[in-house]
């Protein structure tokens, strides 16, 4: 039987300087070297035990540059957002605004698995929110499968149907008054975010 065999230590040369202080920039990820790799994030996660990398190893890995490494890890996606890692976390460090910036980080190098739904979600429904100001969740669901998995898409045609004619799902674009106005707003914030990888058009 074949042994496949991986590398399994990281060495420092293999790491990205520049990773490390360009995410301590941004909002909320200030305190990362303060981490003293406790655990007690990675212990209070209900989604850990299905990570690639635990919030510990997240820290971690993000301090010591490996950018690659991090950026394809599933934690990122996984994280549920509940915020009991930084709740609990001895060194006020806020792991999941940290995990937020990764998210972006990836998003931006489009580090992630081609078809991958999660990312193609967020930038969708960015895309949506900025152009109307609302989200029509037919729209959103039929560019999200178009653009991840078509065939699921087509699989799925009874409850489409049902969602149509129970009034669930319009085909009518909503839109607020003023939408430049919030274009504007969000193009602010995407400038101030620029530097820290904010969410960008
Ligand atoms: S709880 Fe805080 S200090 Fe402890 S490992 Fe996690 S990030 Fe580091
Ligand atoms: S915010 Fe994310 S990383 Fe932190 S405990 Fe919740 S799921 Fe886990």
């Amino acid at each position: 039987m074949a042994v496949r065999v991986h590398q399994t230590i990281k060495y420092e040369a293999e790491a990205d300087p520049t990773f490390a202080p360009r995410i301590k920039e941004k909002r909320g990820c200030e305190k990362l070297e303060a981490c003293i790799q406790c655990g007690t994030c990675s212990g209070v996660c209900p989604l850990s035990i299905y990570m690639d990398h635990t919030p510990r190893q997240v820290i971690l890995l993000t301090r010591s540059g490996f950018r690659d490494e991090i950026l394809k890890s599933n934690t990122i996606w996984l994280c549920a957002s509940c915020y009991e890692c930084t709740v609990s976390c001895p060194k006020d460090i806020r792991i999941t605004d940290i995990i937020y910036s990764l998210k972006q980080e990836a998003i931006q190098a489009r580090a992630y698995p081609r078809r991958f739904p999660i990312p193609v979600l967020a930038r969708e429904f960015y895309k949506m929110v900025r152009d109307f100001g609302r989200t029509t969740e037919s729209f959103l669901v039929v560019k999200l499968l178009m653009k991840t998995n078509i065939l699921a898409g087509l699989k799925m045609w009874k409850l489409g149907l049902q969602l149509v004619t129970s009034g669930r799902f319009g085909f009518t674009p909503e839109s607020i008054k003023n939408r430049r106005q919030l274009q504007q707003i969000l193009d602010r914030v995407g400038d101030d975010n620029g530097k820290n990888g904010g969410p960008k058009k």
